[in-house]
């Protein structure tokens, strides 16, 4: 894929979970979850894996927190979706 043409990006980390930028469907998580998301971006919306690879932050407690983070591509861009309050990103261990 010519990077210098994608047009729009989805994220996707095994911490947080976000809506889909194109069909809301929450994406992201850990183990099953991450590949589905990941399937997700790439079979339905041909989306292309643009970057892999390790996630470090640290929480609400300063705990050192490691995941991955998927960054996938298109060429493609999408209408808007009206926001929704589940569309809000949900973070794993905040309260
Ligand atoms: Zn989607």
């Amino acid at each position: 894929m010519d990077t210098s043409k994608v047009k729009t990006v989805i994220v996707i980390e095994s911490e947080v979970t976000r809506p889909c930028p194109v069909c809301g469907e929450r994406l992201g998580g850990s183990g099953e979850d991450f590949e589905k998301s990941l399937s997700h971006a790439l079979e339905k919306h041909d989306y292309a894996l643009l970057h892999v690879g390790p996630l470090t932050f640290r929480d609400d407690r300063d705990d050192l927190i490691h995941g991955v983070i998927a960054v996938c591509g298109s060429h493609k861009t999408f209408p808007p979706r009206p926001a929704r309050d589940k569309d809000k990103p949900w973070v794993f261990g905040v309260k």
